[in-house]
């Protein structure tokens, strides 16, 4: 019980950890139950506030690849570097400066005197742009449906402003697509996902229906409140319980059916679906948005003649085992070790969200 006395509501907190404990215990005994959430937001809190230690022994919650600056390829990294390199100014959200790429990250480049920026909203490129109009500035354009939108209104503000200066190198990803890959995945037999609240708010609760209507899986989008997460664990089991694989949206204050129609329209109008690379995990197909054709002149990898690769990441990192919940950051031998958020040898060590990261804050304190 210790960290139900840290809830907002620890009375309500016990009583659906009691209903938990209840649902699991009559569920079949020969099987653990296997539960993921994709969120790195969810990661971090279910870490924090101790979650995983609430369920009882036959229910395991596995961490999905639901972090985007962990999902970032070394690759990708790798291109921004031969970008700034060739002079270009990076503009770049702070955490993605600390993620290995091949041969080194964008924070040491940036104290070897190269131009790397911190911004903290893709706007805030723009005024970049503006004032070094004899520069490229390409902004690092990475994120799931979340950060999207906003990715993509900085080349519609540089084309009403008719800034041609600036230019996003995209790694955006998609929620959908990704958690189909998981589940086509035999060694993974994942029973339910908790399913994400903001990208589910972008993209709509209807967004995961072709899935869910597929697969017969139970999914909840559950919000960020320690008590919205227990409740949509809870609910997970119920439908495993009564043999249902359904979609609930836990989250309707928030989450509609139909998404956000404006951040949608404008994702449509500027995107298309591509095949990018997940770290650890390679290309997934139809799972990431890369601008229009007409849209290239915005695009810094046609402007500038870039390929993104997988890159090649310390081979001793397990990330995309992690990413993937095959295993736990405990489970890789390095963890709290050669790696730690002081020095990190993985993008789920350097990300606020990512798992390494939430396991060495939260767990090891215990
Ligand atoms: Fe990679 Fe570090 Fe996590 Fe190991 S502990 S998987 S090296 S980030």
């Amino acid at each position: 019980m210790k960290y139900l006395d840290g809830f907002r509501n620890p009375e309500a907190a016990a009583a659906i950890t009691a209903d938990i404990k209840e649902f699991a215990e009559k569920l079949p005994k020969d099987r653990i139950f296997r539960l993921m959430e994709v969120c790195g937001s969810h990661t971090m809190a279910i870490a924090r506030y101790g979650i995983r230690d609430l369920l009882p022994e036959n229910v395991s919650l596995l961490s999905g690849p639901g972090c985007p600056v962990c999902v970032t390829a070394a690759g990708y990294i790798d291109a921004a570097l031969e970008l700034a390199r060739q002079g270009k100014i990076i503009a770049s959200f702070g955490d993605l400066l600390n993620v290995p790429g091949s041969d080194g990250n964008l924070a040491a480049a940036r104290s070897e005197g190269i131009s790397i920026e911190v911004c903290y909203s893709p706007l805030a490129a723009l005024d970049i742009a503006r004032k070094n109009p004899g520069r490229e500035v390409v902004f690092l354009a990475i994120g799931f449906e979340t950060t999207i939108p906003t990715g993509t209104s900085l080349v519609l503000r540089a084309q009403q402003e008719n800034l041609n200066n600036i230019s996003i190198l995209t790694a955006f990803k998609t929620v959908p697509p990704a958690l189909e890959a998981l589940v086509s995945d035999p060694e993974l037999r994942i029973d339910g996902f908790l399913l994400p609240p903001h990208v589910s708010a972008i993209i709509g609760s209807d967004a995961y229906r072709p899935f869910t209507d597929k697969h017969h899986l139970p999914c909840i989008i559950a919000g960020f409140e320690p008590l919205d997460m227990l409740y949509g664990l809870e609910g997970l089991l119920k439908q495993l319980l009564e043999n249902r694989g359904e979609l609930e949206n836990q989250y309707s204050r928030v989450v509609k059916p139909r998404g956000n129609l404006k951040a949608i329209d404008l994702i449509n109008t500027y995107l298309e679906p591509c095949g990018p690379i997940w770290r650890g995990i390679g290309k997934i197909p139809g799972s990431g948005l890369e601008l229009r054709e007409k849209f290239a002149e915005y695009d810094a990898a046609k402007k500038f003649g870039i390929e993104i690769s997988a890159g090649n990441p310390d081979s001793r990192c397990r990330c995309g085992e992690v990413l993937k919940g095959k295993i736990l950051p405990e489970g890789c031998p390095l963890f709290g070790k050669a790696c730690t958020p002081g020095s990190p040898v993985g993008p789920c060590m350097v990300s606020s969200e990512g798992s390494c990261a939430a396991y060495y804050k939260y767990s090891r304190s215990k």
